[in-house]
């Protein structure tokens, strides 16, 4: 395998700025060491977008540059994203850069779409996390860097809009080790300030290369290092190659023996540091002003790692569930983790992460989940929403695929033979939940498969059907989650609809247990049915999901069980007290009493439905309700405000951090206390603070609230 060349990549100025061509042809995956899977991750309104678009130009994909405030930025293609100007769905693009190919994963900022972010994350093998340069590390900021953590990848830091008033470079790394202690280290010095700021000086080749403003796609030119800030670039230089130094034995040769390190031995020192994750190298430039980019995705080539530089991934076997390890070959069978599905009216497109082997048209592709084996129609390299179809594609490689029908968002393709499940996914619960309903009858079969579409492609999005009222339930992560998927329905779907005010998606748990039976004796036809059912129906403190058991001397047939547990699962999803899901529901069938020639399936499963109705009026159930984290920062002198008005909320207040001019204060609360808090929060603080909110866990609400709520017993 050749190695990545440093110097064809290195930031060498004028001469070095290519536009390469892209061809519409197919073209099979390219050589491992030069294919970098790239993430783009910050806190909204950073600037991701208009890095993505810039990156697209300056690699020649695109011919004329998108602007997110004018609506024409090719990453964020879906309408909703246009009319919004935020980036909702995470969109994949490859990109040809001298020598590099880069898969690019523009993801979503917004808390409601963190569940993208986590899916991209765990396919991608390096990121950029975006600062907003006058801002500094924001709440989103912050939870994106936990997922970068929480994966193990490398990544480097870019501070934008460094062209804005206010801007500050220095703090923002202060910041990173002061509040998230990470080893940040500058690798380059910015030149000018507000609108003045036009250059940046590599640290590394101690090189500046002036940009220019107005002239979109040419080259930077190299200038020297002015000597009012020369002293500045000295001492942070010496840093730099002092912390190399500490773990590279030939970079402290050359230093400790006088010698200047080459710009390539510095380099391929500060490379294995990233990959490391000892070191978080930070750049800087202003996306809209087109300052900084090229350096940004030649550092990428230079200090992210390739797919041959990761770790091997963990796969579990399906059949046994124990830990088993695979070929990665471009020959071994296939293996591959879909991270991503996207429907539209006229093809389902799965987005892969290939881990080993190869993947063609025509190949047959095995879902260990579903048992189901399905042929691949087209592989497509994705540029935003245009495909361009490939012969093959080999592991390392991000692409989507069309034609296997069935998989679902987690789900790993490999071959029957090899048959194993590559890490899974975790998806969260949703909080919000809002009825939908068609505005004629006519609508109603295209509207029950739009939902379905839905759902399979964001497992963050579920549906119910009330057969009682005609309608739906929607349930998702936050309102603008909800509000999109409306929006998605009658633009892409063309189907229109009546919603209901979104509210908070409750859930049932038992607080005490209780027991219930039932002795069914009944005819269908003149025909006598029986079946007898005593369950005891209890709690559990760990997740959602309820659970069903057996005591080893209950006397229901081996049979007849299976269709037992589905109509307890299924009675379950309408709880007992207002009709929310029952969770955390642990369900433990008895022994009754001799068996009977009459007993039937029919028999035990109506039986055992009346049984757990009767076991949980015996219960205590207890309503839980969705409980958010916030982290919300605002100037010191609205922080007393906000802080009054979380207490009227029952918000549990954690921590209030200060910083400078400054305060952040982060804690827990009740969801259904937090709608329509952005408004609130900007008349608080004329508009000035900041907040995020994510889902965390359940909790359950006291009784004397219950009444508050407006909720009514079913
Ligand atoms: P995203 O939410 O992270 O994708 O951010 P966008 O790329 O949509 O940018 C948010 C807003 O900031 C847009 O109006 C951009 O034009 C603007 N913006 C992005 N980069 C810069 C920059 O470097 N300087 C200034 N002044 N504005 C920027
Ligand atoms: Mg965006």
């Amino acid at each position: 395998m050749p190695e990545l060349s440093l110097r064809d990549l290195s930031t060498s100025g004028a001469d070095s700025l290519v536009h390469a061509s892209y061809h519409g042809r197919a073209v099979s995956s390219p050589d491992l060491s030069t294919v970098r899977n790239l993430g783009i991750v910050a806190h909204i309104d950073a600037g991701k977008t208009t890095i993505s678009e810039r990156i697209l130009y300056y690699s020649g994909v695109e011919r004329r540059m998108g602007e997110v405030h004018e609506g024409t930025a090719v990453m964020d293609w879906m309408e909703e994203e246009r009319t919004r100007g935020i980036t909702i769905s995470a969109a994949a693009t490859s990109v040809p850069w001298r020598g590099l190919s880069l898969n690019l994963i523009d993801t979503p900022g917004h808390v409601d779409f963190t569940i993208e972010v986590e899916r991209c994350m765990r396919v991608l093998d390096g990121a950029i996390l975006v600062l907003n340069g006058t801002a500094g590390l924001q709440a989103q900021s912050e939870t994106v860097w936990r997922q970068i953590k929480r994966h193990s990848v490398p990544y480097l830091v870019f501070v934008n809009q460094n062209d804005r008033a206010g801007s500050d470079y220095m703090r923002c790394i202060d910041e990173l080790e002061s509040q998230l202690d990470e080893p940040a280290l500058a690798i380059q010095y910015p030149l000018g300030e507000e609108r003045e700021f036009r250059s940046v000086v590599d640290l590394l080749t101690r090189r500046a290369l002036r940009f220019r403003e107005d002239d979109k796609g040419q080259a930077p030119v190299e200038v020297p290092v002015p000597d009012e800030v020369s002293d500045e670039v000295d001492v942070l230089r010496a840093e730099l190659i002092e912390s190399l130094a500490e773990e590279d034995e030939e970079v402290l040769a050359e230093i400790s023996e006088d010698r200047e390190p080459s710009p390539e031995l510095l380099q391929r020192a500060l490379r294995k540091r990233v990959l490391a994750r000892t070191l978080v190298p930070v750049l800087c430039g202003a996306a809209l002003r087109n300052v900084g980019i090229q350096p940004l995705v030649d550092a990428v080539g230079l200090y992210l790692p390739s797919p041959l530089d990761r770790p091997p991934v963990l796969a579990t076997s399906a059949e046994t569930l124990n830990p088993v390890s695979f070929e990665t070959e471009n020959d071994a069978p296939p293996v591959a983790l879909v991270f991503k599905l996207q429907a539209d009216r006229n093809e389902d497109l799965a987005f892969i992460r290939i881990y080993a082997g190869t993947v063609r048209p025509g190949l047959c592709l095995y879902n260990p989940r579903t048992k189901q084996t399905g042929r691949v129609a087209r592989v497509l390299r994705m540029h935003a929403e245009e495909r361009k179809p490939l012969e093959a594609a080999s592991r390392g490689d991000v692409v989507a695929i069309s034609g296997v029908s069935g998989i679902a968002t987690g789900d790993t393709l490999c071959t029957k033979k090899e048959n194993l499940y590559l890490e899974r996914l975790e998806f969260p619960d949703a909080v919000l939940a809002q009825v939908v309903e068609p505005r004629t009858g006519a609508d109603r079969d295209a509207l029950r498969i739009a939902l379905d579409r839905l759902t399979v492609e964001d497992p963050s999005f579920s549906v119910r059907e009330d057969s009682d009222t005609g309608q739906w339930l929607i349930s998702g992560m936050g309102e603008l989650h909800l509000e999109v998927m409306q929006h998605r329905l009658e633009r892409d779907f063309h189907i229109p609809i009546r919603v209901g005010q979104p509210r908070v998606a409750y859930r049932e748990a038992v607080a005490a247990p209780g027991t219930g039976e039932l002795d069914l004796e009944r005819k269908l036809g003149g025909t006598p049915y029986t079946g007898r059912i005593r369950l005891e129906l209890a709690g559990t403190e760990e997740g959602l999901a309820s659970s069903i058991e057996w005591s080893p001397e209950c006397e229901v047939p081996a049979a007849h069980r299976a269709a037992v547990e589905e109509t307890l699962l299924d009675s379950a999803t309408s709880g007992p007290r207002f009709g929310f899901p029952l969770v955390r529901a642990r369900v433990r069938i008895l022994p009754f009493g001799k068996a009977h020639q009459s007993d039937s399936e029919l028999g035990f499963c109506q039986a055992a439905a009346q049984a757990l109705r009767l076991a949980s009026e015996a219960a205590t159930i207890e309503l839980l309700e969705p409980v958010m984290a916030f982290d919300i920062s605002a100037p010191a002198e609205f922080m007393g405000g906000i802080l009054a008005e979380l207490n009227s909320k029952r918000a549990d207040i954690a921590e209030v951090r200060s910083d400078a001019n400054s305060r952040t204060v982060v804690g827990r609360v009740p969801l259904a206390n937090m709608f329509g808090y952005s408004t609130v929060l900007r008349s608080l603080s004329q508009g000035r603070a900041s907040f995020s909110l994510h889902p965390d866990g359940f909790r359950a609400v006291p009784e004397s609230e219950i009444e508050s709520r407006g909720l009514a017993w079913v």
